[in-house]
């Protein structure tokens, strides 16, 4: 083992260098700063797909790292495994004074994190976490009674009213790249080496905050047929870009786009302070709701087949791309609870399996929206009409004929419920529990 003491900055859900706030209080301390990234086994062993395209973007992302860093004259070193088993070996390598990193919220990190600082702190090595994924986090918003939001509106207020310049100010981390450790580390593992093969649509994920969609945003975010949302939101969860920079361009000029930043960390600080709703349903009288889990539905709401062009589309899209708008994902979500009445915990599973942009808090939040079981949930009897919202958002049924070709031909399925009676019965259903 070397005897100079160094500090270890740990990339997890932050894979940049500029602008991240662990990162510059780890250049800032004064010790050489050793980077590291674990793939981590624990959440890789759970993945279904070969080609998951979110494990291609994190290669790309710790590709680009290293080479950024290898440029400044450092490295990244990049371990493989349980990270508390890699943790156990890295102290025998490393002199290490203290490991540097940006808090995740979801309830598995922390308790990964748990276990580790409190191994480190026996190894008398402190354990530093500082806020980075989010502006406003953890206990940062609460009611003037000091408990937690769980209506997003007051929610957004307090967040727009407690917003100061500072809190969106980009960090200089860049000042300090001088102090990165010099040294060389081993190449990096392939894609194969983890068990995956690569996905080409991983280069796609394109990350500019374009000002065009920004200033039109109120306009056409709801048009599935437009190109008008950001498709940032695979970047927000790996952290390629910066959630200040997102919040700078919406700050006193587009409160729209600045509302759905907030939900993002509405999301969050719900499933931070109320983490059985990973599991279950945020209002515990709807964990006993009657549904029909109907299997051959299910599979042909998975496959874009259930004769309702607009949640088709949505789902082919989904198939295709692992991207589908967010109106439309409202429309296929009710569609899947409220007309089918399958569990929620279906199809949230099926978009975290499909979805490039899935962040468990904004997905679970989401489908607790949609199915009525959540906080500041939509009630049990509002019901999307998948005919209304398609003549609403989709009149000249452009977004739908793009992913269902043989629309409007006999190829395309009859519709495999009806919607009234669907309705009925599902109001009936919730009706039990209330
Ligand atoms: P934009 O409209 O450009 O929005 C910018 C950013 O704001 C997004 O990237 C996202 O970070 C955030 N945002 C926007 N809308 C929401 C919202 N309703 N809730 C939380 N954050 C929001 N979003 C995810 O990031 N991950 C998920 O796993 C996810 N699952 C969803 C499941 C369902 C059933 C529904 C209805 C919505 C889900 N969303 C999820 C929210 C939303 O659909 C996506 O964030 C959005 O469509 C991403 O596209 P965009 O980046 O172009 O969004």
């Amino acid at each position: 083992m070397s005897s100079k003491k160094v500090n270890i900055f740990w990339f997890r859900r932050d894979l940049r260098l500029k602008d991240n706030r662990g990162l510059l209080h780890a250049l800032q301390s004064q010790k050489e700063v050793l980077p590291i990234f674990i793939f981590d086994t624990n959440i890789l062993s759970k993945l279904e797909d070969e080609n998951d395209l979110r494990v291609s973007f994190i290669h790309d992302a710790i590709t680009d790292l290293k080479e950024e860093l290898n440029d400044l004259g450092s490295d990244l070193l990049i371990l493989t495994g349980d990270p508390l088993t890699e943790y156990k070996k890295l102290i025998k390598e490393y002199n290490i004074e203290e490991v540097y990193t940006n808090e995740d919220y979801e309830p598995y990190a922390i308790k990964r994190d748990k276990a580790i600082a409190s191994f480190l702190e026996k190894e008398n090595i402190s354990f530093r976490q500082y806020k980075d994924h989010c502006i406003f986090a953890k206990d940062d918003i609460l009611k003037d009674d000091g408990k937690p939001y769980v209506v997003y509106t007051p929610y957004k207020n307090k967040w727009l009213a407690e917003l100061r310049p500072k809190d969106i100010a980009t960090l200089e981390t860049h000042k300090y790249f001088d102090n990165f450790k010099n040294f060389k580390a081993e190449t990096l593992p392939t894609l194969e080496d983890l068990g995956f093969i690569y996905n080409e649509k991983a280069d796609e994920q394109v990350k500019t905050i374009k000002g065009r969609i920004i200033d039109d945003y109120d306009k056409n975010r709801d048009i599935p047929a437009l190109d008008a949302t950001s498709k940032l939101g695979i970047h927000l969860r790996f952290g390629t870009i910066s959630p200040r920079k997102c919040a700078q361009v919406g700050y006193k000029k587009n409160d729209t786009w600045l509302s759905e930043l907030i939900w993002r960390e509405f999301f969050i600080q719900i499933l931070y302070h109320f983490p059985h709703v990973e599991n279950a349903p945020f209002r515990e009288k709807y964990k006993n709701i009657k549904w029909k889990n109907n299997k051959k539905e299910f599979k042909k709401w998975c496959e874009g087949k259930t004769g309702f062009p607009i949640v088709d589309a949505g789902m082919r899209e989904l198939n295709e791309t692992g991207y589908m708008h967010n109106r439309v994902r409202m429309i296929a979500a009710s569609f899947l609870v409220k007309d089918l009445l399958i569990d929620w915990r279906w199809g949230e599973k099926y978009f975290a399996r499909k979805l490039n942009d899935f962040e468990l808090a904004s997905n679970n939040g989401n489908w607790q929206w949609v199915a009525g079981t959540g906080c500041d949930a939509a009630p049990y009897f509002r019901i999307f009409n998948p005919y209304t919202q398609q003549k609403k958002f989709d009149p000249d049924f452009e977004y739908i004929k793009k992913w269902i070709p043989e629309y409007g031909t006999d190829k395309y399925p009859d519709e495999i419920v009806d919607h009234k009676i669907a309705y009925h019965e599902t109001i009936r259903v919730y009706k039990e529990c209330n």
